[in-house]
């Protein structure tokens, strides 16, 4: 699990750990974001930052 801090606005390149989707969210989230494929979720907001719950792939600047 990866705590992205709330001031780093990048988007990241993550895996789904379930079913390999790769996809970009936003690094900072304040919703919760799923899988757009399983629905898993990928990151979730938690004190302000986001919470990342999968595998991080890339980081985009
Ligand atoms: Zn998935």
């Amino acid at each position: 699990m990866i705590i992205m801090e709330a001031t780093k606005s990048k988007f990241l390149k993550v895996k789904c750990n379930d079913c390999q989707n790769e996809q970009v969210i936003f690094g900072n989230a304040t919703s919760r974001v799923d899988c757009t494929v399983c629905g898993r979720t990928l990151a979730e907001p938690s004190g302000g930052k986001a919470v990342i719950k999968t595998q991080i792939l890339e980081v985009l600047e």
